[in-house]
């Protein structure tokens, strides 16, 4: 991918995810490392260790997604890394943010963010926002786009998952998906999923 090339997908990547957060453009990158690491497979599948902005240039460059499932989220992990791997075997690439690359002299900004640290202005207001992230995409495109370590994984349970079986919840009468054998009522009328109340 030429430098061009790589600019103009994460203007596409931008705007899937409709915002231009600095972490798209360092994504990107990830994701097209995972993808020359593991080289052509019939079915991919990947796995996210964050839910920020990673996942979505995962499912934007992949097409591995929440609702067809080749997308798996780990994201209490937390770590700002994603896998990608052949449905098949479960043979995959694993690409994370090496912290000993990112150089606290070069590329201050992005070492603040990674922390998480960076100033008080920056979650206030837009314009500090706007500019902190183009100091970290231009930090690194400086520093040649690597930052980044990588592994060859196996992954466990790559076999897809069962197809759960359905019933009639009795008090919604909505059919809903259940896990647990002993759930008579859907999970939102038992009251341990309800996230919303019915307007008057
Ligand atoms: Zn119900």
């Amino acid at each position: 991918m030429t430098q061009q090339e790589f600019l103009d997908l994460v203007e596409e990547v931008y705007k899937f995810h409709t915002k231009r957060a600095p972490g798209i453009v360092i994504g990107v990158e990830m994701v097209d490392l995972a993808r020359r690491k593991l080289g052509p497979v019939d079915s991919l599948g990947a796995v996210t260790e964050t839910q920020v902005c990673l996942s979505d240039v995962i499912q934007y460059m992949t097409g591995c997604t929440i609702g067809n499932k080749y997308l798996i989220m780990r994201d209490k992990i937390g770590r700002y890394a994603l896998t990608l791997y052949d449905r098949k075997d479960g043979r995959g690439v694993r690409v994370f943010v090496d912290q000993n690359k990112i150089d606290k002299q070069k590329m201050p900004e992005t070492f603040q963010f990674f922390l998480r640290q960076r100033s008080e202005a920056v979650s206030k207001d837009k314009q500090a926002r706007k500019e902190s992230a183009k100091i970290i995409v231009d930090e690194f495109l400086a520093v040649g786009r690597n930052i980044f370590g990588w592994q060859f994984v196996r992954v466990k349970d790559y076999k897809k998952p069962p197809v759960n079986p359905v019933k009639i919840c009795p008090d919604c009468h909505e059919s809903f998906i259940y896990t647990e054998d002993g759930d008579t009522t859907c999970l939102a009328c038992s009251g341990e999923l309800d996230y919303y109340q019915l307007e008057q």
